[in-house]
């Protein structure tokens, strides 16, 4: 029996990291996703890899017209749509004084209007399969600031406020909907043409070890295991809240006198 079993999930952002990371393992838990992502040849190659029981669709999900085809996509290939998992997201970094509108404008497109477009296509498909789970990726940066970060720390707290909203709305339709609060965690987010996620890694390790209590940085299904947790019935009782996993990070700051940083 997997915790999963009979259920149809859609994973935005599911190509990489931490998406294609709860793709597998909801699946292999028994659901059928939907492995959805502007990537198209590893999005195909995910699903592919999981088998059956996965399919891939491509999905911007800054476009309403492709989350209109999305839906259609699952809901005809798939039969219903039990979960989703607004996942989908990017970063970018400057100083305040830098940062252009586009930046800012780019950034709260896919994670903040990405995430509205998503809950809103959701409702009518997981209302017509007698409720659902929606699942929002913020971030502990939708927790606290984070200097040279603004457009994604906005589109962070947005995320944890739109998740509020939205389940005091659902709930009578049987649709919980919580917000997950990553912290630093290894994945392709913050790479580039200049920098490896390797080389990202090793300095989320040396920070991790500075900043949080547990000394590390996270792996992408430590996140999967808690993602597993609010899309099965085990959460049935929880709905708008916030779930942190991020090794302590905002548990506090250490004290400077006793544990120098
Ligand atoms: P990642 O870069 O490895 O994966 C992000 C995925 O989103 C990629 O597959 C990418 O193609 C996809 N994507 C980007 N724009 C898209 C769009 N417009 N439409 C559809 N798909 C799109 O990053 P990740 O770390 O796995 O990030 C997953 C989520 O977790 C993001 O929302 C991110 O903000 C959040 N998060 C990450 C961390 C971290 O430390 N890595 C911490 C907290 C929160």
């Amino acid at each position: 029996m997997g915790r999963l079993d009979n259920k149809v999930a859609l994973v935005s952002g599911g190509a990489r990291g931490m998406g294609q990371s709860h793709c597998r393992l909801f699946a292999a838990e028994g659901a059928k996703v939907m492995v959805a992502d502007v990537l198209d040849d590893e999005g195909a190659a995910v699903a592919a890899d999981i088998g059956p029981n996965a399919v891939f669709q491509h999905l911007d999900v800054t476009r309403e017209e492709d989350w209109a085809a999305a839906i259609d996509a699952v809901m005809e290939n798939l039969g219903r749509l039990d979960i989703l998992v607004n996942n989908a997201g990017i970063a970018e970094s400057a100083p305040l004084a830098d940062l252009t509108l586009e930046s800012y404008r780019r950034v709260t497109e896919v994670n903040q209007t990405g995430v509205f477009l998503g809950m809103r296509a959701a409702v009518r498909p997981m209302t017509e399969s007698g409720g659902g789970s929606i699942i929002n990726i913020s971030s502990i940066d939708g927790m606290v600031g984070m200097n040279n970060l603004t457009s994604y720390i906005a589109s962070k707290w947005a995320v944890r406020g739109m998740t509020k909203t939205a389940a005091m709305e659902l709930a009578h339709l049987g649709i919980r909907v919580n917000s997950i609060h990553p912290g630093f965690i290894r994945t392709h987010m913050g790479s580039s043409d200049a920098k490896t996620p390797e080389e990202v890694h090793e300095h989320l390790e040396v920070y991790s070890a500075r900043m949080a209590p547990m000394g590390r940085a996270g792996g992408p299904e430590e996140i999967s295991r808690l993602a597993l947790f609010l899309a099965s019935d085990e959460s049935s009782y929880s709905t708008g809240s916030e779930f942190i996993s991020d090794g302590g990070f905002t548990a506090g700051y250490p004290n400077p006198g006793v544990n120098p940083v």
